[in-house]
C-alpha cells in the first residue's frame, strides 16, 4: 500500500458487493488493516463449509434449521438466497459496532443491499467489478476454493448481478490493480454522505 497509515473516518454502513471471485473479501480484509475503526461483519450461511474456510472468520456456518430459527427470531438485518443457500447478516454485532461509531463493512449481494438501504438510506453502496469477464473466471479458478459446478453457478450469476448493480449502486470500482481499488474504496468511504 502506498499509504499504510491507519485513517480515522466517522462511523457508517458500507456495503461491498460484486460477483463471486472479483476480490470483495480481499479488499475488505485490506480495508480492515487500513482503517483502524472498520468492523467487517461475518455473515451467517447454510452453505457447506469449504476446505480452508474457518467458522467465525469466513462465515458462521449453520444448518437450515438454525437459520430458520434465527429468521423467525428476527435476528437478521438482511438475508437472501444466493446460489441455492441462505446468507444473512445478524443485527446485533452490526448495530453495536455502529453505536461505537465504527465503519461497518457488509460483504453482501444486491438483494441484501436493497434491504439494508430501506432501513438505512445513508448506507454507501459500492460494487466491485472485474476488469474483464476472463479475469473473473481466472480468479475463481485460481482461488481453488470452489468445485467446478459451484464455479459455473457463480460465473453464470455474475452478469445478472452486474446488470442490477448499474441500476442501484452509486459507486462502481474496477478491481484491476488491487492497491488502486482499495485506495478508491477508502476515498469513497471518506466522502461525505450524498457526494
Ligand atoms: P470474492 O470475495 O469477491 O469472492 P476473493 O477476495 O476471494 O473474491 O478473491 C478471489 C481471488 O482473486 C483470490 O484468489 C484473490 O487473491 C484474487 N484477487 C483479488 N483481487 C485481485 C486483483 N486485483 N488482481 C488479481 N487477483 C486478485
Ligand atoms: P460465496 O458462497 O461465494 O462465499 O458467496 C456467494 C455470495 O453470497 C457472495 O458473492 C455475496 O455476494 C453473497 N453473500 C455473502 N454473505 C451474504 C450475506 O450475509 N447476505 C447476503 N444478502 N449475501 C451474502
Amino acid at each position: 500500500m502506498s499509504n499504510n497509515s491507519s485513517q480515522e473516518i466517522p462511523g457508517q454502513l458500507v456495503i461491498i458487493s460484486g460477483p463471486s471471485g472479483v476480490g470483495k473479501s480481499t479488499i475488505c480484509n485490506l480495508l480492515v488493516e487500513r482503517l483502524s475503526n472498520a468492523y467487517l461483519s461475518v455473515s451467517t450461511t447454510t452453505r457447506p463449509q469449504k476446505a480452508g474456510e474457518q467458522d467465525g472468520v469466513d462465515y458462521w456456518f449453520v444448518s437450515k434449521e438454525e437459520f430458520g430459527k434465527r429468521l423467525k427470531a428476527d435476528s437478521f438485518l438482511e438475508y437472501a438466497e444466493v446460489f441455492g443457500h441462505m446468507y444473512g447478516t445478524e443485527k446485533d454485532k452490526v448495530l453495536a459496532a455502529l453505536e461505537q461509531g465504527r465503519i461497518v463493512l457488509l460483504e453482501i449481494d444486491v438483494q441484501g443491499a436493497l434491504q439494508v438501504v430501506k432501513l438505512c438510506p445513508e448506507a454507501k453502496l459500492i460494487f466491485i467489478l472485474p476488469p474483464k469477464q476472463a479475469d473473473l473466471q481466472a480468479r475463481i479458478n485460481d482461488r481453488g476454493r470452489d468445485a467446478k459446478e459451484d464455479i459455473e453457478t457463480r460465473l453464470a450469476g455474475a452478469g445478472v448481478e452486474i446488470a442490477a448493480a448499474w441500476q442501484y449502486y452509486k459507486y462502481m470500482v474496477i478491481n484491476d490493480d488491487l492497491e488502486q481499488a482499495v485506495n478508491e474504496v477508502v476515498d469513497i468511504i471518506a466522502k461525505p454522505v450524498g457526494e
